[in-house]
């Protein structure tokens, strides 16, 4: 690691030593569930490159773009849109950890049965780890599951600048007003943190980059859709992970570029697995950097994943936002319609959850479904009953797990899980 960094994460108020063990720990991780994979796309190495400069070479961007008068927002949840940031003249970069730390610190002001996500939030804080956190200017917390909304209340003492975004609980004309209302009122925030107006120009070039990337993950999902598969789940997830740190353009260009090499090995027969391997959906939880747990476990037992129904994949992801508004009320309106989208399990009802899994168990020709749910979350984990429910009356095979950040059911998930691909065979 670059040594110029050390006086980077200092003045960001990092902990040195604790930063030091993190990444080490996550260095080793990584070359062992990544590097240790075989027949990787070679545009991967784009993404090794990222990962292996998570904390030195974009936060050292990031603050460059500071230094030039432009802001960073940070946000914990997809219904943020990056319209509004991007347009504001500010960049947004996700602030999601899939890593416990601090948990002594952590559970000093949580309770135990929080889920790890949130937990993990408090303990990048508490511990000084986290550089994204260090440099935002906003901090976006959003009204969603209660652990969320409850949490934020104490976080507002930990970060400067804690910005809450009210989200309705259910799809209807009041819940979508009441999304438009706080959309509205996030974009003044905004316009007043940059000091920037947000004009037609402005909003629709920033639909536009942010469409570009979402394009982009969608040319990568379609190629997955194809036996055998051309990517691992793992690299897919990891792009998906880099979908919220990256600089947009740049991501969008690196994710053509593995596209391109994907079509000529769809094109040639040639996967990372061979033709007729047990194909899996993951359905769930959002799994945030570096919880790269079950899908180590998956592809290491056999099968591969071929998608995520997860604010990590595809829940996330899906829809373009319509450019075509000529005002900045008629863009405002577009950016709610496709947010208004996103089926998070904490609406009520969410019947398009439970649509969409099946959509995609057919158009991804998955033989099963595992649904990722973290411990203590509730609206997944109640979701996930009627969920297998609906899957096992179409005959879909379907796991449920519940698991943490921790590493010590690893032999227990195995042992799930590898019976579970046997099933698919
Ligand atoms: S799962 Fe729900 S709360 Fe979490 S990021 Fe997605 S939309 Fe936001
Ligand atoms: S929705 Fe679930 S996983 Fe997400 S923060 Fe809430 S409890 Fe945690």
């Amino acid at each position: 690691m670059n040594e110029g960094y050390r006086s980077m994460w200092q003045n960001l108020g990092l902990d040195l030593v604790a930063h030091d063990a993190l990444l080490g720990v996550l260095g080793k991780y990584y070359q062992d569930i990544f590097l240790a994979q075989k027949t990787r796309p070679a545009g991967m190495k784009y993404f090794d490159f990222v990962m292996s400069e998570v904390h030195g070479l974009r936060i050292k961007e990031l603050l460059d773009e500071k230094n030039a008068g432009r802001k960073i927002v940070g946000a914990y949840c997809v219904f943020v849109p990056e319209e509004i940031v991007l347009a504001g003249n500010a960049t947004l970069v996700g602030l999601c950890a899939g890593a416990d730390f601090a948990v002594e610190e952590v559970e000093k002001l949580l309770p135990r049965n929080t889920c790890a996500l949130i937990k993990s939030t408090f303990g990048f804080k508490l511990g000084k780890v986290c550089p994204y956190l260090e440099a935002c200017d906003m901090i976006v917390g959003e009204n969603t599951c209660d652990g969320k909304k409850k949490a934020y209340e104490l976080l507002k003492d930990l970060v400067e600048n804690l910005y809450v975004m009210d989200l309705p609980q259910v799809k209807s004309v009041i819940g979508k007003s009441l999304l438009k209302a706080e959309y509205h009122r996030f974009k003044s925030a905004v316009e007043q943190l940059t000091g920037v107006s947000i004009t037609s120009e402005s909003l629709k070039t920033a639909i536009r980059t942010v469409n570009v990337k979402r394009t982009a993950i969608h040319r990568l999902s379609y190629l997955r859709k194809a036996d055998p598969s051309p990517i691992s789940g793992l690299d897919a997830l990891l792009t998906n992970q880099v979908f919220f740190y990256d600089n947009p353009a740049r991501f969008a260009d690196s994710v053509n570029k593995i596209c391109d090499e994907l079509e000529k090995r769809i094109a040639d027969k040639k996967g990372v697995f061979p033709e007729k391997t047990p194909r899996i959906l993951v359905s769930g939880c959002p799994q945030a950097v570096p919880n790269w747990k079950l899908p180590f476990v998956v592809e290491t037992s056999g099968a591969v994943i071929v998608g995520e129904e997860s604010c990590v994949g595809e829940r996330g992801t899906r829809n373009l936002t319509d450019d075509s508004g000529k005002t900045v009320e008629e863009m405002m309106d577009a950016i709610v319609d496709r947010y208004d989208k996103v089926d998070c399990a904490i609406f009520t009802p969410n019947p398009e959850r439970l649509e969409h899994i099946q959509e995609m168990v057919a158009a991804y020709k998955a033989d099963g479904v595992i649904h990722y749910g973290l411990q203590f979350c509730q609206p997944y984990i109640m979701e996930s009953i009627p969920v297998e429910k609906a899957l096992k009356g179409k005959n879909i095979p379907t796991l449920c797990i519940e698991t943490d950040y921790s590493m010590e059911d690893m032999g227990q998930l195995k042992t799930r899980v590898e019976a579970f691909i046997e099933q698919l065979r």
